[in-house]
């Protein structure tokens, strides 16, 4: 029952809300559009027939010349607190939601198209992409799915002759992607600060009637839902913590109602263990550094508890805040002692993973690199990790206790959870710069590694970044 490009669409359940919601919006084409990259890992999960998708079908569908058959392309409108301060109007400024479409395992997933041009929620951008950001987009929304982390996924990137300005001329790109919802905690705001309750609670029964159907049933769903929101994100930033992975831009109308990561735009993974690591050059006092993600990810809840106030009282929501921080701790130190090999439980864990946590800081040594030398280490070769943190004492004792908890069998399940490929910046970089000269090979060839992170068969990719990829520099401008 797979589908062919055409046979795909559905009307977007999104665009049945009332029109205050959204506006229509044109599909600006692309010039000279080309097929990139494809996903056919993707084009699975929403039934689409590869051999009825050619590139050039591809190319003039997502190009924008001769849109998607049932495509009624929308742009929401929401708001958010960026940087601490509140925007009071934002919305899809470069991304149109063409429809929905319905996997063969009965998912529905929303389909958006994004760099297609201008909408009413533009502001001063182009409603355009740049390749070498829809590039990373594409690779690091697939690197996170294949690590089991939520996030929305990438199907296909086009690439055009169309010019953009930003710290140079580049040329413009459009990237399809899918999640189940694109709504973030901005769109709870925007209703909330406009003071229309009625559309705000609209947009509430929505979510619960479409992505949680059992708070349906709760005494008050409302609070079921948002206890869920919250449960959800602090799951999701202790999976990111857990992989080194850094946002970059936590701004609440970057925050899916899923509990998804949305919206990748300056992040990165952790070379070195620095927690105060920055990956968005823009964000200058760091409010968004690594260390911060999991307290402003509950900033950002708080921010969603406000906009909910109408509909939940006070108390509640202050108790389901709570669940915010143990739910995290716990999901993380879960996580850690998977990458650790330290199943089972015993009073000492947290302490092995702090005391770890700080030789890696003190050492300065490749955060993922680290685990790999630990696996050495409880294989009896313990050459690698001394290496990357030194043979100090404090090293030498920690060792011993770490090699006295864990067994020899944790091997395997260490494996399954350490990740031999990272999508660092420095590998897409490598990739961006190809691909502006034409070859889309490299690309594809990070693709199929970040597809098996955990597979011991590429050894390129699975290196420490060397000193002369560290800290490239990324902006929001892209
Ligand atoms: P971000 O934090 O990058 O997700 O984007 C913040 C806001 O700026 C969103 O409303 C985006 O749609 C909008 N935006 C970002 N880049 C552009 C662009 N090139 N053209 C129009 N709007 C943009
Ligand atoms: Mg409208
Ligand atoms: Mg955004």
């Amino acid at each position: 029952s797979r589908k062919g490009l055409d046979e795909l669409l559905l009307a977007s359940r999104f665009s049945q809300l009332p029109e205050s919601f959204y506006s229509p919006v044109s599909l600006q084409p692309l010039k000279n559009p080309h097929l990139v990259a494809f996903n056919t890992d993707a084009a699975d999960l929403i039934g689409l027939d590869p051999c009825q998708a050619s590139p050039e079908q591809l190319s003039d569908r997502f190009g924008g010349h001769q849109p998607l058959v049932g495509s009624n392309p929308i742009a929401s409108v929401y708001s958010g607190h960026q940087f601490g301060g509140y925007t009071p109007q934002l919305g899809d400024g470069r991304a149109a939601l063409l429809g929905d479409v319905t996997g063969c395992d009965g998912q529905r997933w929303e389909l958006q198209l994004k760099g297609s041009g201008k909408t009413p929620y533009s502001r001063h951008g182009d409603g355009r992409a740049a390749l070498r950001s829809v590039i990373r987009e594409y690779l690091c929304s697939e690197a996170l799915a294949t690590l089991g982390i939520p996030t929305s996924r990438a199907l296909c990137i086009i690439g055009s002759e169309t010019q953009i300005y930003r710290e140079s001329i580049e040329f413009a790109a459009s990237m399809v992607r899918i999640c189940p919802s694109h709504i973030r905690f901005g769109h709870f705001e925007y209703f909330y600060y406009t003071r229309r309750p009625e559309q705000l609670k609209q947009l509430a029964d929505f979510v619960i009637e479409h992505h949680y159907p059992d708070c349906a049933k709760m005494d008050n769903p409302y609070l079921a839902m948002f206890s869920v929101v919250v449960e959800r994100t602090a799951r999701l930033i202790a999976q990111w913590q857990t992989v080194g992975f850094c946002h970059g831009v936590m701004n609440s109308d970057n925050m899916s109602i899923l509990g998804f990561t949305l919206d990748y735009g300056p992040f990165g993974f952790l070379d070195d263990y620095q927690p105060g690591y920055i990956c968005n050059r823009t964000d200058e006092h760091g409010r968004y550094a690594y260390q911060q993600q999991p307290s402003v990810a509950m900033w950002n809840c708080v921010c969603l508890a406000q906009s909910l106030t109408g509909l939940i009282k006070q108390a509640d929501l202050e108790v389901a805040l709570k669940r915010f921080q143990p739910v995290y701790a716990i999901a993380y130190t879960e996580q850690m002692k998977l990458r650790l090999g330290m199943a089972g439980k015993t009073d000492a864990d947290g302490k092995v993973i702090e005391e770890y946590l700080q030789l890696l800081e003190q050492a300065e040594c490749d955060y993922n690199a680290a685990f790999l030398a630990l696996e050495k280490a409880v294989s009896g070769d313990a050459e690698a990790i001394t290496l990357l943190l030194g043979s100090t004492s404090a090293v030498t004792q920690w060792l011993a206790v770490y090699l006295e908890r864990v067994e020899k069998d944790a091997l395997p399940l260490m494996a399954r959870n350490n990740p031999r490929v990272i999508m660092r910046s420095y590998l897409a970089q490598h990739v961006i710069e190809r691909a502006e000269q034409g070859n889309f090979d490299d690309l594809a060839q990070l693709q199929a590694a970040l597809r098996d992170p955990y597979s011991d068969n590429f050894d390129i990719y699975s290196q420490p970044t060397p000193e002369s990829g560290k800290n490239i520099s990324l902006s929001c401008s892209s």
